[in-house]
Order: C-alpha cells, then sequence, then structure tokens
C-alpha cells in the first residue's frame, strides 16, 4: 500500500523554501477544524483536488473532513442545469427546479452537523446548505466553474445565497461578480503524487495502453474529459478526421462520467457513432490510464468551450506534453500560446496545430519542456495549498477578510 504523502515529500519539485513556508503558514492554523462540501467523490477537477488537498491539510496538522451531499437524480439533473446556465446555457427557471434543488439541500443540512471554525462549500449544488446554519465562523464558496458570462437568470437567483457567505474564491480575475462580498482569485494546482501524474516507467505505461487494447503503432491523439458539451468532443474528432487527412495517426478520447453528471452517459452515448478502428472512445474510470496516455500521447487536445481552470492541461503540461487547448477560461492561464503550448478558438485551428505538430517532433518537445516548467511555478497543487492556508488564516473577528493577506482579492 502506498504511503500518504506529507509536505516535506514535496520538496524535490518545490524545494526546502517553499516547504519551509507552507509549514510556518499552517503551524498557527494547528487543531483547527475545517470542513469542506462538494457533491461528487469521484469525476472531475473538484474531488481530484479535494482528495489531495484534505490528506495534506490533515497532514499539516489541521483537522480537514470533505463531506458529500446526497440527493436523486432529479436533484442532479437540475444542478447541472444551473452548471451549466453559469456557463452561459439557457436555461428555463422553473419554481419547480427551485423547489427540488432547495428541498434536497434542506434534507442534506438536517443530516450534516456543520459547527466548524472554517466551511468551505463547493460549486453551485450544495450552496444553499449556509441557509440552514446558525453560523458561527466563516464560510467561503469556492466555484470552480467558468463564470466568464453566467446566465443572469440562474445568477439572480443563485445570487442571495452567494451573499450569505463571507468570501467567495474563484478560479480567474476574469470571472468578478458583482457581488458585496469578498472575492478571492486562485487557481487550482496538480498534486505530483496523485495516480494520474505520478512518474509511470515505458512498461507501466505499455501495459495499460495494452489493457485497452489502444494500438500505439501511429502517433496517438489524446484528449482526457469527462463526457461532457462544454468539453467539445465532437470538435475533437472533427478537426482529427481532418488533420488525418494529412498525417496519420490514432485518436482516443477517454472520459468518466461524475456521479453528479446525469448528461455524462447521453454525451458519451452520442459519440459511439464515431468509433472506428482510429478513433477510440472508452468511458473508463483508471487514473493511471489517464496518466499513461498523457505521458504517451504526440498531441494532448484540450479543446474546451468554456473551462473554469481544467486540470487536464496542467497535467498533461506537467508530463511535458504538446498540449493544445481551448482559448477559454483558465486554460489561457495555464497555455502561452507558441511558448508552451497552443490555444485555438476553432476546428480547423486545432486541425492546422495537430499536423504541425505531428511534422514536427522538434517543436512538440520544446514546447513540452516549456509546459513543464510552466506548471513547477504556477501549478503545483503546493501552491494552492498555500493558499488555502494563507485564506484560512485572514479571517478576522466577525469573519471579515484581511485584506493584506497577499491573495488576489476584488
Ligand atoms: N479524469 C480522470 N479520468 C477521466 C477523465 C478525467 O481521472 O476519464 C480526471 C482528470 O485527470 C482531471 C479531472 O478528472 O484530474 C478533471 O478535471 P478538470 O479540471 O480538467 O475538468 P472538470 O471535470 O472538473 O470539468
Amino acid at each position: 500500500m502506498s504511503a500518504i504523502h506529507t509536505i516535506e515529500d514535496y520538496e524535490r519539485h518545490v524545494g526546502k523554501e517553499t516547504v519551509r513556508r507552507i509549514k510556518a503558514k499552517a503551524r498557527p492554523l494547528r487543531d483547527l477544524h475545517v470542513m469542506h462540501m462538494n457533491s461528487t467523490y469521484y469525476g472531475g477537477g473538484v474531488s481530484q483536488i479535494l482528495s489531495s488537498l484534505t490528506l495534506l491539510m490533515n497532514s499539516l496538522g489541521i483537522e480537514t473532513g470533505w463531506r458529500v451531499i446526497h440527493g436523486p437524480p432529479d436533484f442532479f439533473s437540475v444542478t447541472k442545469k444551473f452548471h451549466n446556465a453559469l456557463q452561459g446555457a439557457a436555461i428555463n427557471m422553473t419554481g419547480r427546479k427551485k423547489e427540488i434543488y432547495e428541498h434536497v439541500i434542506h434534507e442534506n443540512a438536517v443530516r450534516n452537523h456543520l459547527d466548524h471554525d472554517v466551511v468551505f462549500v463547493h460549486d453551485p449544488q450544495p450552496l444553499p446548505l449556509i441557509t440552514h446554519y446558525r453560523k458561527k465562523s466563516p464560510w467561503v464558496w469556492r466555484c470552480h466553474l467558468d463564470l466568464t458570462a453566467p446566465n443572469p437568470k440562474v445568477w439572480n437567483y443563485l445570487a442571495p445565497f452567494i451573499e450569505r457567505y463571507d468570501a467567495v474564491v474563484l478560479s480567474c480575475g476574469e470571472y468578478r461578480q458583482d457581488l458585496a462580498r469578498p472575492q478571492v482569485f486562485f487557481t487550482p494546482g496538480i498534486d505530483p503524487f496523485s495516480i494520474v501524474n505520478r512518474e509511470l516507467s515505458d512498461s507501466a505505461i505499455d501495459e495499460r495502453l495494452a489493457h485497452y487494447r489502444i494500438p500505439t503503432d501511429l502517433p496517438l491523439v489524446v484528449q482526457v474529459s469527462r463526457f461532457d458539451h462544454w468539453k467539445d468532443p465532437v470538435g475533437v474528432i472533427q478537426a482529427f478526421l481532418k488533420a488525418r487527412k494529412e498525417e496519420e495517426c490514432t485518436l482516443v478520447l477517454v472520459g468518466n462520467v461524475a456521479t453528479d453528471d446525469p448528461e455524462g452517459a447521453e454525451v458519451y452515448r452520442s459519440l459511439l457513432s464515431y468509433r472506428n478502428e482510429r478513433i477510440i472512445v472508452l468511458s473508463v474510470q483508471d487514473g493511471a490510464l489517464v496518466n499513461a496516455l498523457q505521458r504517451r500521447a504526440a498531441v494532448v487536445l484540450q479543446k474546451s468551450l468554456r473551462e473554469g481552470f481544467g486540470l487536464t492541461v496542467s497535467e498533461a503540461m506537467w508530463k511535458g506534453a504538446a498540449v493544445i487547448g481551448g482559448n477559454v477560461g483558465g486554460i489561457r492561464y495555464q497555455i502561452e500560446d507558441g511558448v508552451n503550448g497552443f490555444l485555438v478558438s476553432s476546428v480547423d485551428e486545432a486541425a492546422e496545430r495537430i499536423v504541425r505538430l505531428l511534422r514536427d517532433p522538434d517543436l512538440a518537445a520544446r514546447l513540452g519542456r516549456a509546459a513543464r516548467e510552466r506548471v513547477r511555478d504556477h501549478f503545483l497543487f503546493t501552491r494552492t495549498v498555500e493558499q488555502y492556508l494563507d485564506l484560512i488564516g485572514s479571517f478576522e473577528p466577525e469573519f471579515r477578510l484581511n485584506r493584506d493577506v497577499g491573495l488576489s482579492c476584488g
């Protein structure tokens, strides 16, 4: 069984000074009792982040828990519509949707006794929990979505819940909203020791690819994503078909379906008609396969149409992959176009970059080397841990946020 990592293990990636600073920031917070609430244990970036974050916080001496709210399928169908609308989609806001949402959250509040020193509530699903407690400590809403252009119907409905929190954390400054509450901006980061990211030998990569019968005779073009329209899997297939007229390659689309995402199965099914010997579509939950594909791919795509952050981008960049990302949301923070990857806004652009990378492995290698350094400097999980510590440590009496904590506030 592999050991649970401690902050000292991260020294080899981020150096002694960062580890010393994190330990110093954690010391005054020791014995605090912190809770994270979200809506799924696996599938999607939030569960990846919470899985690593809650373990490392405990090893730093901060008692940190993670609970998942429960709900029937109609609840998750409503919350996925809210999710889509917050990312800009249309929505039919009915009384029925609001009733299901608020009722299921009320039930969850009855079951969850939250008297912690700090409570973090992630994303819109558990947002109204706060209305059911006599608050004795700071509560933070951490929204991971792309809030570039939220649908006003859903935003105006959710805003009164959001205003009850003591602070709101968003991934990028562009997502700032018109709120009375303080807004703080920081991106997530990736954990180099997780199953998805840890070192893999060539033979372990071969074994994973062989297990799923993924052919390796031609260069691999890969996208790893939940099956979700925002990830534009059809656009990826169209770009691949276009690129393939010029360069031989195999496309692998690997995805999973989060328990809080009822649309996933339908998106997966809609892709099956495209499958052939050179278009492989796999719905599996296998972090080691994701790791192997990101390491072996000639080109990694993340052609999202909206993306709060996009951990898969940093994951692939950390492995030295040449990544083509959609020119949206948090992907723009990770990839600097032409320096450590490519940003694209159309199927044609994506196809052209795939061909260019397949024809020029030196270019791909150069972008990949710069990509790894970009992630080391900005998107490793230790930075996220430090920002959570800064945030927890910055609440003053009456839960006001001290603005001088080195966090980007608004
Ligand atoms: N992931 C995975 N298996 C899959 C698809 C995704 O393990 O089949 C992981 C992926 O490696 C990443 C996370 O799920 O860590 C997705 O996070 P991201 O921020 O990219 O997107 P989200 O799903 O949160 O929109």
